[in-house]
């Protein structure tokens, strides 16, 4: 109880930013889970630009230490390596959890060739050790945790080795992580009275069949298809996080996040607007799944960061998507790469993956109502920055390494 009076206090000087002249915001303690990855590590750039105490938790799965790395040395900023599957004590009075691990694509591809090595490895950080050199075609390595047995499969694409994560985890831990990861973070929420935000998808809306997608929209989720660990694994995770809300009073709040891109994202991470900017600076043919005429909206993410933040702030507990409602089909995205990078860059057609959801545009009036919030960036105005930190990373410029 005496957490939840802590809170409390903090939250008087923090909710809604507005204060009384001459009074201080109290410092909040929080916790951003898979802050070191693409969009945890810009919450925390912004949560430790406005004074809070911010501990990030992750298991480096796909995120980078380099992300946070400009962090390190300010009394205010701790880093803790570990994975939400297993319980954490910590005394805090916001959770941001984002931890996931987030690109469905890579379980998508159909692997052509396979090389399979059982390593008994842990999952936390082991990763990351491992570097590929000389490998054609795909290629799958499958990891063996000896208990419990978790399966982790590793794609390699077309003969491009990748920067170091150009792998998917067999489903059973992306399952784990959204649903045991989600829990323990509900259970520390509850055990602290801190206030507790979940980071779902647009993808619990599956291959929808309403359009735009409304929060009210159920969704049309294959349960047992190739994605279905991320999709049901995020549709587990807010009906936990809901569970909490209404049995255990936890203060929740659900963001349902649509495509999202910007600096620091995973260069060979196989998502779409990440493909298509590595391929058009090295100068490779844009590969379009498919025909090309399926549809995605585009997020700037500080456009995505800025939304999180209102809506842990605000008092409303949600889901609210937030996207940009921006909708391109795919062949429309690789000319607006071509623009902006090279407009002779060739293009590829490719056969599409399982289950692909034929369009998404989010309906985004809830968090405009409520949460004062929309998008201000545009799909031609953000990529040029993410173009910019992308090409540093691939020719090897560091002289700005924190974008
Ligand atoms: P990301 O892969 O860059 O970040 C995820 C982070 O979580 C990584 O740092 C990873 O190491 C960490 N992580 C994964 N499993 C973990 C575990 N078991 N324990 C501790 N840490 C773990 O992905 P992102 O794009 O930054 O996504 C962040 C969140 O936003 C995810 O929950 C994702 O599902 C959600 N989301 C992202 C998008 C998008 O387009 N980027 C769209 C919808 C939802
Ligand atoms: N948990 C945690 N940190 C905490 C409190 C709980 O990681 O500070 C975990 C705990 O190990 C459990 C989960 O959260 O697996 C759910 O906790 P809760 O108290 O709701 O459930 P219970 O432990 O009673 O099953
Ligand atoms: N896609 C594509 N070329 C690529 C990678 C993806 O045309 O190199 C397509 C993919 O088939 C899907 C869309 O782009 O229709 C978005 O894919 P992504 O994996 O980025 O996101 P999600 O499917 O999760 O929305």
């Amino acid at each position: 109880a005496h957490h939840r009076a802590a809170f409390e206090l903090a939250a008087v000087g923090s909710v809604g930013g507005k204060l009384p002249l001459g009074l201080k915001r109290k410092r909040l303690r929080v916790v951003v889970t898979g802050g070191a990855g693409f969009v945890g590590s810009h919450l925390v750039d912004r949560l430790m630009a406005r004074g809070d105490s911010v501990i990030v938790v992750d298991n480096f799965f796909t995120g980078r230490k380099e992300n946070v790395m400009h962090h390190f040395g300010n009394p205010n900023f701790e880093l803790i390596r570990h994975d939400v599957v297993e319980p954490l004590l910590l005394e805090v009075d916001q959770i941001y959890h984002l931890a996931c691990p987030a690109s469905p694509v890579h379980y998508k591809y159909n692997p052509v060739k396979t090389i399979i090595s059982f390593l008994r490895l842990r999952s936390s950080g082991s990763l990351n050790q491992l570097r590929f050199s000389n490998l054609a075609s795909y290629t799958i390595i499958m990891f063996l945790n000896p208990l419990p047995l978790i399966c982790f499969q590793l794609i390699v694409s077309e003969g491009k080795v990748p920067s170091m994560w150009l792998f998917k985890c067999l489903n059973s831990f992306v399952h784990k992580t959204n649903v045991v990861g989600t829990l323990n973070m509900l259970g520390l929420a509850k055990r602290v009275g801190a206030r507790f935000l979940l980071t779902s998808t647009s993808e619990v809306y599956g291959d929808p069949l309403q359009h735009p997608q409304a929060e009210t929209y159920w969704g049309n989720v294959n349960p047992i298809g190739v994605r279905s660990c991320y999709d049901e694994g995020k549709r587990t995770a807010e009906t936990l996080t809901m569970d909490y809300h209404r049995g255990a009073q936890v203060e929740v709040r659900i963001a349902r996040i649509f495509n999202t891109y910007g600096p620091r994202m995973c260069i060979d991470d196989g998502r779409v607007v990440s493909n298509f900017v590595a391929q058009a600076l090295r100068k490779e043919p844009l590969t379009v799944y498919g025909d090309g005429k399926q549809t995605r909206s585009f997020q700037y993410v500080s456009d995505l960061v800025e939304g999180l933040i209102r809506l842990m702030e605000g008092e409303h507990v949600g889901p609210f998507n937030l996207g940009n409602p921006g909708e391109f089909t795919m062949l429309e995205l690789a000319n607006v790469v071509q623009e902006t990078i090279d407009p002779s860059a060739k293009i590829k057609f490719r056969p599409n993956t399982e289950d692909d959801p034929h369009k998404r545009k989010p309906d985004i009036t809830r968090a405009k109502e409520l949460l004062g919030w929309e998008p201000k960036i545009s799909l031609r105005q953000g990529l040029p920055l993410m173009v910019s930190d992308f090409r540093k990373r691939i020719f090897g410029d560091h002289s700005d390494s924190n974008p």
